[in-house]
């Protein structure tokens, strides 16, 4: 069995940013399981996990105030580009970015529309960089990924899809991972976060009727296959 099990989980975007961090650590409070989770703080990375912090970075599709959520725009990339050209060579993936074509964020053809221009622009970043894609989608698993296929997109994590078994299957089969969050058991009291992740595999493993440490094994094999850079990474643990 892997000795240090990766599972990745969706994400929560940055309220006031317009970069969107994400992180892998090693849960301080769970059995050695490393997760992703968003931090809401910016450009800090947080103390405390030193050399152990792998970021991403990217436009999330959808900006704005909390209060007052609006889709990604073109300005929106121009602003972060600096940011993220600056720091291309510490980061393991491109994202959040994505299509979020929830009513209240877009409900116009131009605002979907400004949004894959963003989303376009930021896949080319990818390739350009050879870095896979964090995505983001919701009331957009169709548009999402058949615009990720025709883009020729390879390498490519989906969190929390929320599209149809049919959909997800098509990005299966042109190589997308998709993250099962612990949100999957539907109850208030769990929430997607670190300590929550052995839900995910829990329910993976009973969905399947395998044992957990093969899902535990599969996903941190999957990850290190995503994410080629955790390679040198899990090498010093
Ligand atoms: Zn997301």
């Amino acid at each position: 069995m892997v000795k240090y099990p990766f599972a990745l989980i969706a994400t929560k975007r940055s309220t006031r940013q317009t970069c969107h961090m994400e992180f892998l650590y090693r849960s301080s409070c769970d059995r050695n399981v490393i997760v992703s989770v968003a931090v809401k703080h910016g450009m800090n990375r947080p103390s405390g996990f030193p050399g152990f912090i792998l970021p991403c970075l990217g436009v999330h599709p959808v900006q704005g105030d909390p209060a007052q959520p609006r889709g990604a725009l073109p300005e929106d990339l121009n602003s972060a580009l600096p940011i993220i050209e600056k720091n291309a060579e510490q980061i393991v993936a491109i994202g959040e970015v994505g299509l979020d074509f929830t009513p209240r964020i877009v409900n116009t053809e131009s605002g979907k529309e400004l949004q894959r221009q963003v989303l376009i622009r930021q896949v080319e970043m990818a390739k350009q960089l050879n870095l896979p894609l964090n995505v983001h989608s919701r009331s957009a698993g169709r548009p999402t990924i058949h615009l990720l296929k025709e883009l020729g997109v390879e390498n490519a994590l989906l969190h929390a899809f929320d599209g149809k078994p049919s959909v997800a299957m098509e990005g299966v089969r042109a190589g997308y991972f998709f993250s099962i969050p612990p949100s999957i058991i539907r109850s208030e009291q769990v929430r997607n976060e670190p300590k929550n992740i052995t839900i995910s595999a829990d329910y993976i493993a009973k969905t399947k009727g395998i044992p957990v440490e093969q899902v535990i094994e599969v996903t941190t094999l999957n990850a290190l296959r995503l994410f080629p850079k955790l390679k040198t990474f899990i090498s010093h643990l």
